[in-house]
């Protein structure tokens, strides 16, 4: 096994020796992962392909052909200002500091922005959230809770390490059960570990039949292929000490699923420890800080997402309207802005969008040379030489190990100085 000499420009890191480095690949942001060469893997494939990118592919590039840095930026800042009107998107595969300079430069270009998380995507998003969840950070689940319950999600390919790291270990002076309720166990089934099958339409329902059991309330309605189950599951949860319920962003577009989980969970908090685990992104969203991206724009313009015009003085919240997704369908975005990894539901919506759209994108890698009217600013490598902080989706901060040296500026410097281009071509622009 090699050292992590790598593709960096020094290749002279940890020679011979384990390390433990950070992966941001997914919102699970492991701070365990340890490795004596990224090369031979990581025993986890969506952190091998995190860490597989190499900076030398991120050359600046300015409608397909090789650009300097500084040449790129001046395009980009001319475009950018020239544009109707801007999405920045992309976000959650670089630092809390760089998603904030993005912010300023979405204020800057009165553009919209939006990280394209599934949450921005749903109508009811403002319900959900105002509805208020009990939460826990994932290693309280780990340490306390002698009963998972998996409700229609199974982590296991958007969070490879999730059963791994926080349902194998055995909670304090316990051991766990497991109950998944899906159409497939996320566990082989055993005495500790039960399967319902329940569809996904009937999701709703089962929480509310759950709900009403633990409330000893009447159903008023009757849910005949559900009552055995909601039974049985009434059953183990008043035999458990302590609760967690994990779910993750469901393909539902009416976000009730989490509604009525958030509210059953709720009525459990009450009884004893229960809290909910909220697993948002998907694996192919481009990187694992979309935590960070919906908190950073929450303080700064009051939503986390889907906002139609940045603006610190105050932004409308305009979910499945403002979305990332919504804007490239339906044209409303002649430019965008794609800052860091390139999510893979926004590559394949460019590919489709019947007009040319100006694209701009900085990122340690870059697939847009097939785009007409596209600018690439490379940067240096996101998963290996990336200092900063990014913000698990349970609010823990986790800080990043870079361990390659680059030649190439970071993503937040590159960010600035366009940040900066923007601001004396706009004051040029307005000098008469
Ligand atoms: S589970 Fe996610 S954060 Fe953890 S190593 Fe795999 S990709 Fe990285």
């Amino acid at each position: 096994m090699n050292s992590l000499k790598d593709n960096s420009a020094d290749g002279s890191f940890y020679e011979g020796r384990s390390k433990q480095i950070v992966c941001g690949g997914c919102e699970l942001l492991c701070d365990d992962v340890t490795t004596q060469s990224i090369e031979s893997g990581t025993g986890c494939a969506v952190a091998d392909n995190w860490f597989a990118h190499s900076e030398l592919q991120s050359e600046s590039m300015i409608d397909g052909r090789n650009a300097s840095l500084t040449e790129a930026i001046d395009i980009a800042s001319q475009r950018l200002l020239s544009a109707r009107r801007t999405l920045v998107t992309g976000l959650v595969s670089t630092t809390l500091d760089t998603i904030q300079i993005a912010c300023a430069l979405a204020e800057c270009t009165h553009a919209s922005i939006d990280a394209n998380a599934s949450e921005n995507s749903i109508l009811t998003a403002p319900t959900a959230i105002r509805v208020g969840g009990v939460t826990a950070d994932f290693e309280e689940l780990r340490d306390r809770a002698d009963l998972a319950v998996f409700w229609g999600c199974d982590p296991r390919a958007d969070f490879p390490r999730f059963i791994e790291r926080f349902i194998q270990p055995v909670p304090h002076d316990a051991s766990r059960r497991t109950i998944s309720i899906g159409p497939t166990p996320v566990l082989l089934p055993s005495s500790h570990n039960l399967h319902f099958s329940v569809p996904e339409d009937q999701l709703v329902s089962l929480a509310r039949l759950v709900h009403a059991q633990v409330k000893k309330k009447p159903t008023g309605k009757s849910f005949s292929n559900l009552e055995n189950i909601a039974v049985q599951l009434t059953k183990s949860i008043d035999a458990a000490r302590c609760i967690g319920i994990i779910s993750t962003k469901t393909v539902e577009q009416t976000g009730l699923v989490g509604w009525s989980l958030t509210h059953l969970i709720r009525s459990l908090a009450h009884r004893k420890p229960s809290f909910g685990i909220r697993l948002n992104a998907e694996a192919d969203a481009g990187g694992g800080n979309c935590a960070g991206a919906s908190t950073v724009c929450t303080w700064r313009f009051g939503s986390p997402g889907a906002i139609p015009v940045a603006s610190s003085a105050g932004s409308e919240f305009l979910p499945a309207e403002a979305d990332a997704q919504r804007l490239i369908e339906r044209d409303e975005v002649d430019c965008i802005l794609i800052i860091g990894r390139l999510p893979s539901r926004i590559e394949d919506l460019l590919t489709i969008s019947p007009k040319p759209k100006t694209v701009i994108h900085i990122s340690d890698t870059s697939s847009l040379p097939k785009y007409e009217n596209s600018i690439c600013l490379g940067c240096a490598s996101l998963s290996r030489s990336t200092e900063g902080d990014m913000l698990r989706s349970d609010g823990r901060l986790i800080t990043l190990q870079p361990f390659a040296k680059s030649q190439k500026p970071s993503i937040q410097k590159v960010l600035n100085d366009l940040l900066n281009k923007l601001a004396v071509e706009t004051q040029r622009r307005s000098t008469p």
